[in-house]
């Protein structure tokens, strides 16, 4: 792709809903599923009602407000409460050459300048295999909703 597309906000929303959905709240969640079933019916009206059952009713107030302004807003504000409450989680793999994010955490390659790193492949995997352990790690606290054990008091 040619440089000068390069659209930071737009690969942001892509980033986040491909690789680091898990760092979203239930909520956003079911936003996106709705969101994608109502993609679905409008190429298949006939399947409208299995849709709906299946992907989560999009009409549903809660749904129906938060993509009131389009779907690229409501990601906005989904990757403005990350910024502001949990960064750390969402691992941006961006190329060390033009500083862009490149297409998935994992990629070695920048698909915007050409730089490649992958003599740096092994580690690459592994960064990118922590940071979508520590989402998931945070997920699972999340869903348990449990505060971690807390330590025996020191005398
Ligand atoms: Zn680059």
């Amino acid at each position: 792709m040619p440089v000068q597309d390069y659209n930071e906000q737009t690969e942001l929303r892509r980033y986040l809903w491909a690789h680091f959905s898990v760092i979203c709240t239930e909520a956003e969640r079911s936003v996106y599923k709705a969101y994608l079933g109502r993609q679905k019916a409008a190429n298949s009206p006939s399947q409208d009602k299995m849709l709906r059952k299946m992907f989560g009713d999009w009409d549903d107030a809660y749904i129906a407000s938060e993509l009131r302004d389009g779907f690229d807003a409501f990601t906005d504000r989904v990757l403005q409460r990350i910024e502001s409450e949990c960064p750390e989680l969402f691992y941006l793999n961006r190329c060390e050459a033009c500083g862009h994010l490149v297409a998935t955490p994992k990629a070695c390659i920048c698909s915007w300048c050409g730089h490649e790193w992958f003599s740096r492949r092994d580690e690459q995997d592994r960064i990118a295999e922590d940071a979508i352990n520590r989402a998931e790690q945070n997920l699972r606290e999340q869903a348990g909703g449990h505060q971690p054990p807390t330590r025996p008091e020191s005398t």
